[in-house]
This record gives structure tokens, sequence and C-alpha cells, in this order.
């Protein structure tokens, strides 16, 4: 017997649905249209999605158990603060999870649309909920100018979210994150140069989260490595494995930076006239 469970017969390219055959440079090991039964089974052998699965699926059960240890809870006045943050470094991976795991059901294109738009509603969730903290503690010393800029902001995630969700291509997909990716630059920007306040720690580590994140959203719209030599990553390297990493540097760098700006709220009194 090979591996815990034999798979079905895997199909190529040619084979697999039209509505799957979103990468021309991976070749083979496409799972056969399935039941819900079916794609759970398909966590337990080898197939081209699988890298895609664990990849995300690991770290969702990781950060599920271990970041509750590292959140300070209690030392925040707003606990909200920390639900929040911990909800947004969740939301990306459970999303693709679902996503990559049944992509193939019977359903066809309808589910597979309805799932895509999941895993980008994650994407869409780890902007919006992530950013929050940072527009809180950048406006800390501005309590009006802080509630505007978080409605604001919320607004224009809602914008997002359904731009993301409804576009058909990557590059319009992309798209929808580039308002709340400016949106929080400009939160950068008033933190260097005007009266925005923070850890001096935590603006490196968010520049370096959203660098990753964009990064790793170019790797997967220019197909790199597999474009080079065209069936080598099926199972194993490709560009969206490449990029499912990157989001999880990115969701870390959240969390480090996170938690900088929420041990130097403690011991920080905003200046009084
Ligand atoms: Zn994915």
């Amino acid at each position: 017997m090979m591996g815990l469970y034999q798979g079905p017969r895997l199909l190529d390219f040619a084979k697999t649905p039209s509505h799957l055959q979103f990468n021309k440079y991976v070749l083979t090991g496409y799972r056969p249209v399935s039941t819900a039964q079916e794609c759970l089974r398909s966590l337990f052998y080898m197939h081209n999605e699988l890298g895609n699965i664990y990849s995300h699926g690991i770290p969702f059960f990781l950060f599920l158990v271990l970041l509750p240890f590292s959140i300070p809870w209690m030392e925040v006045d707003n606990i909200w603060i920390c639900i929040v943050h911990y909800l947004a470094c969740l939301s990306p991976t459970i999303g693709s999870v679902v996503y990559h795991v049944f992509m193939n059901h019977v359903g066809g294109e309808h589910v597979y649309d309805t799932l895509l738009s999941l895993d980008m509603f994650g994407v869409c969730l780890v902007n919006t909920l992530g950013a929050i903290p940072i527009i809180y503690i950048t406006l800390l010393c501005y309590p009006t100018l802080q509630q505007t800029a978080l409605l604001a902001y919320i607004l224009l995630s809602a914008y997002g979210i359904y731009c993301a969700t409804t576009a058909r291509t990557n590059v319009l997909r992309l798209r929808a994150f580039v308002w709340q990716g400016l949106f929080r630059f400009s939160l950068f920007l008033f933190r260097v140069y005007g009266s925005g306040v923070g850890s001096p720690n935590s603006l490196r580590l968010f520049v370096i989260m959203d660098s990753v994140a964009v990064l790793g959203g170019v790797v997967n719209i220019i197909q790199i490595p597999e474009r080079f030599s065209p069936g080598l990553f099926d199972n194993w390297g490709n560009s969206h494995q490449i990029m499912h990493v990157m989001v999880i540097c990115a969701i870390i760098y959240l969390h480090w930076g996170t938690l900088e700006d929420l041990a130097w709220i403690k011991s920080y009194q905003c200046p009084t006239e």
C-alpha cells in the first residue's frame, strides 16, 4: 500500500473542467469532480491542491491555538482591539482552506465562484480587521479623528470586499486591495511626518507585512516559477503555494507589529494642551 489512502485517478490539465483551468503551467494532478465527502478524503492522498490546503490549514490551527497566549487581552483598555486582531489573523487561512478543499465539487462553476468569493472575503477581512488596531493607535490622541477614520476605513473596506468578491480576474481582485493599502500607507506617513503615534518599532514591521503580501500577490499573478518549467511544480513549489507562505509571513508581521503597539500603548500618555 502506498500512502494513507489510495486516491482516485487524477486528471491532466486538458481533462479538468474549464473553470479549474486557471494555471496552464500546472499540467497534472487535478482531482476529478467530487462530492463533498470525496473532497474531504482528498486531504489524505497526493494531488495538486494538497500543498495549498496544508500551507494554510496547518498555520490556521497553530494561530488558533497559539496566538491567544501572546495577545495581551487584559493589559489593554479596550479588549475589542485584541479580539479584532485575533479574528484578523485567523480569517484568511480558514476561507482559503475551504476554497482549496472543495473547489472541484460536483456543484461546478457556481459552487466554485462562491468558494472563491469566500477565499477573497478572508483576505479582505485580514486587511480590514488587521488595520483597525493600527488606525486606533495611530490616532490615539485625537478621539474624533480616530472615530471618523475608523468609520471611513470600514466603509472603504466594504467597497473593497464588494470589489474583491465580485471581480472576475486576478488583476481586478488585487485592485480591490489598493484603496485599503493606500489608506494604511497614509497612516504610516502620519506616524512618520505628522502627529500620529505608536511604537517606534511597529512601523517597520507593518511595512514588511505589506511588502511581503504585495510580493505574494504579484508572484501568484505572474505564475513564477512554473511558467519556466511547466509540469515541474505541479504538486510542490508553484506560485500559488509561494503566495500562501508569504500570506502566513505577512500575518506573523502583522501580529508582531500589533503586539509592539499594544505593549507601547500601556506606558503612553497623550500630551495635554
Ligand atoms: Zn489559495
